[in-house]
């Protein structure tokens, strides 16, 4: 499972830092997912091997312009790219009266099908052939949610001694068994998959929320999960002066909540546009590792523009630098 942030920049773009958008490698090669889509998303993948073709859902986590704004252009860019595969769009409802009114209004149309899907709705799961995904609701200014991305299809390990001293002889059938599929022996009986493999490693899970003003709401979606990305729009000193109305979240309640939680790993991302990489003028991303870092005691990184992440079988967290 790898990670791209496209964006990293909280409410507007900064010279070094788009608004949100993030990509979530998994599945076939090149297979990717799309969480959140700001203005600018599409000229940030032009930076990257990820390619629009091989996009197979956009997940928004709230209508805020700085995560939707790049949608109409996204889609139908991909539209004259040639695309042709149906993509599910999947978030509020008011996406669907937002992306219509803008292809109706700009003589727009989509050369594939967009299904809308309400990730607001209590029974919201959705799922492809890669990952499991479902939604918990935040505290936000408007209706938000975050992501739980849980791997499905993990490989199988056949136990070959139980097989040979029950007569399954090597063949077809021990290939069936690893795909995951009963297999009828030639005598009759019924082999359960669930007898001659084992799964030897825990699918791999991972929450992206969007913006919110209460980390704890993620307790339950964070259980068992291996990672947390999650808004620090601020450190606490600025969020006091701010004041609780853009309900954003500082570093140090994330950082809090992340370590009360156990959580393994923790990127922290949708930093506000005064925070910059360095320099001597006004706040530095700097002040917002070193205030979650006094919290957090795990694997803490904070996001930059372009950063890949790969979240490996064995449940480690590793920057890719290629
Ligand atoms: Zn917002």
């Amino acid at each position: 499972m790898e990670l791209t942030f496209l964006g990293t920049s909280a409410g507007t773009p900064t010279r070094a830092r788009n608004v949100t958008g993030l990509a979530l490698q998994h599945g076939g090669p090149r297979q990717w997912y799309l969480i959140d889509c700001g203005e600018g998303t599409q000229h940030q993948l032009l930076r990257t091997r990820l390619s629009v073709m091989q996009l197979r859902a956009i997940f928004i986590t709230h209508v805020h312009g700085d995560h939707t704004f790049g949608l109409p252009g996204l889609l139908t860019s991909a539209s004259m790219s040639g695309r042709t595969e149906p993509l599910p769009l999947i978030g509020p409802p008011q996406l669907q009266p937002f992306i219509e009114a803008a292809l109706a209004n700009t003589d727009s149309s989509l050369g594939f099908e967009l299904s809308f899907i309400n990730a607001e709705s209590a029974d919201f799961r959705w799922q492809d052939d890669a990952v499991r995904v479902t939604s918990f609701p935040l505290s936000h200014r408007v209706p938000c949610h975050a992501f739980r991305f849980e791997e499905t299809r993990l490989e199988r390990k056949l136990l070959t001694d139980r097989l040979e001293a029950d007569g399954i002889e090597a063949g077809p059938d021990w290939g069936r068994l690893q795909k995951g599929q009963d297999i009828r022996l030639p005598d009759g009986r019924l082999a359960c998959v669930d007898d001659y493999t084992t799964i030897p490693r825990s699918p791999r899970k991972v929450v992206v929320a969007g913006d919110n003003d209460t980390p704890e709401l993620l307790t339950d979606a964070c259980r068992d999960v291996h990672l947390l990305v999650h808004e620090a729009t601020y450190t606490q000193d600025v969020a006091d002066r701010v004041g609780p109305w853009p309900q954003h979240s500082s570093a140090r309640q994330v950082a809090g909540f992340a370590e009360a939680a156990q959580l393994p790993n923790l990127i922290l991302t949708h930093f506000s546009s005064r925070y910059q990489f360095g320099g001597n003028r006004g706040p530095v991303i700097g002040d917002i590792a070193a205030e979650a870092r006094q919290a957090y005691s795990g694997n803490l990184h904070l996001a930059r523009d372009f950063q890949r992440y790969r979240l490996n079988q064995d449940l480690t967290l590793i920057e890719i630098d290629e």
